[in-house]
C-alpha cells in the first residue's frame, strides 16, 4: 500500500513537473543512456549536457568509441574531472565490440561486469533503454530513501545499503519502469535536494517519515569524518626556444590518470634560481588529500632529444600540436600562458 502510494505520487508527479527534454531522454539508445548514466555520476546535469553532446556526436555509437585512441576520448572529457570514467567507457566499449559485436548486452549480470558499470549504473541503463524493471540505487535515491523511511547510519555501510537496495526494489513499481527511474533521481535532484528539501512542493511528502519527525535535514547520516592532509608539490613548466612547453603522460591510475600534464617534484630544493618564474600557487581538493600545487615556469636552451623521443612525453604548443586529454588545472595554465603572450 504504501510502496503503491509512493511510486503513484511519484509517477503523477514526474508527469507534470518531472524534466523530460535532457538530451539523452531523445532517442534512449543503450549507448546515449550508459554515456549519460557515466557522466551523471558524479556531476550534475547543467554541467553534463555539453559534454554530453560533444561526446555522442564525436562518437555516435559503440565501435566508433571502441575505436578512438584513449588521447582523444580524454580529449572530450578533460575539464568533467573523474577521469576513471571517461577511461572505463572506452574499455567498455572496445570489450563490447569484441564480446557482444558492439551491440550493448541486455542482461543485467552481463552489463554489471563492464568496467566502471556497478549495479546502479546498469539498473539506470536497462530501465531506461530497454524498460526493464531494474532498481537503481544513486547518490539521489539513496537520500530519498533514507529520508523517506528514516532509516538511520552512513549510507556507505554495508549494513544500510543493503537496506537501501531492499527498498529501492519494494518501492519500484511493475510497470513503467522507464518514467519511474527518471522520476525518482528527478525528485532527488529537484526536491529531496541535500541540504533544502522543499517538503512543501513534494508529491510524497504525506508518507514521509522524516518530514513527520523532523529529520530531513539529520538524514542521511553523514560519513564519519577524517582529516584530509594537505601535501605539496611543484609543477615544472618547462618552454624551449621553439614555444613548446613539456608535457609528460600520467600513470592510468591516481589523479588525472592517462592525462597529460607537468612533471611534478614534492620540493624545490634542487631548482636553480635562474631562469625560473614562480605563478601564484593553485589548491586543489581530492577525496583522500588537498595538494598545493606551485607552477613554475623553466626556460630551457633547446629539446632533448631523448625526451622528444618518449613515447609518454611530448613538446607541445596547443597552436599545432596534436590533440590530447589534458588535466583541467593544466589547460588552464596553458591557455593562460598561450593567451599571455598573444596578447599585444
Ligand atoms: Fe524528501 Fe521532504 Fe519529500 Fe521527505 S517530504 S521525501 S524529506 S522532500
Amino acid at each position: 500500500m504504501r510502496a503503491h502510494h509512493f511510486s503513484q505520487s511519484l509517477l503523477a508527479w514526474f508527469d507534470q513537473h518531472g524534466r523530460h527534454h535532457l538530451p539523452w531522454q531523445k532517442n534512449p539508445t543503450p549507448y546515449r543512456v550508459w554515456v549519460s548514466e557515466v557522466m551523471l555520476q558524479q556531476t550534475q546535469v547543467n554541467t553534463v549536457i555539453p559534454y554530453f553532446q560533444r561526446f555522442v556526436e564525436h562518437f555516435p555509437e559503440i565501435p566508433t568509441l571502441a575505436h578512438a585512441t584513449q588521447d582523444e576520448v580524454l580529449h572530450l572529457w578533460s575539464g568533467l574531472g573523474y577521469y576513471t570514467r571517461g577511461r572505463n567507457l572506452h574499455k567498455a566499449a572496445q570489450l563490447i565490440s569484441h564480446d557482444f559485436d558492439g551491440i550493448f548486452p541486455d542482461k543485467i549480470e552481463d552489463v554489471i561486469k563492464l568496467p566502471g558499470i556497478g549495479r546502479s549504473t546498469a539498473g539506470a541503463i536497462l530501465a531506461q533503454a530497454h524498460q526493464q524493471r531494474q532498481p537503481i540505487l544513486d547518490a539521489n535515491v539513496k537520500r530519498v530513501l533514507c529520508r523517506l523511511d528514516a532509516i538511520r547510519g552512513w549510507p556507505g555501510t554495508s549494513i544500510v545499503e543493503k537496506k537501501l537496495w531492499q527498498l529501492a526494489d519494494q518501492y519500484m513499481p511493475q510497470t513503467q519502469p522507464r518514467a519511474y527511474t527518471q522520476a525518482i533521481m528527478d525528485l532527488g535532484a529537484t526536491i529531496c535536494t541535500h541540504s533544502s528539501p522543499r517538503c512543501t512542493h513534494c508529491p510524497v511528502q504525506k508518507i514521509c517519515l522524516s518530514k513527520q519527525q523532523n529529520l530531513q535535514i539529520e538524514l542521511p547520516t553523514p560519513r564519519p569524518r577524517k582529516k584530509r592532509p594537505t601535501k605539496t608539490a611543484y609543477a615544472l613548466i618547462l618552454k624551449n626556444e621553439q614555444n613548446e612547453i613539456f608535457l609528460e603522460q600520467r600513470p592510468s591510475t591516481g589523479i588525472w590518470g592517462g592525462l597529460w600534464s607537468f612533471p611534478e617534484v614534492s620540493n624545490n630544493k634542487t631548482l636553480s634560481e635562474s631562469d625560473t618564474d614562480y605563478l601564484e600557487k593553485q589548491h586543489h581538493t581530492f577525496s583522500h588529500y588537498y595538494l598545493e600545487l606551485t607552477p613554475i615556469i623553466i626556460q630551457t636552451s633547446k629539446r632533448s632529444h631523448t625526451i622528444q623521443d618518449a613515447s609518454a612525453a611530448i613538446w607541445y604548443n596547443p597552436a599545432h600540436s596534436r590533440k590530447l586529454g589534458l588535466a583541467a588545472p593544466v589547460k588552464r595554465l596553458i591557455n593562460q600562458l598561450f593567451h599571455e603572450e598573444s596578447d599585444p
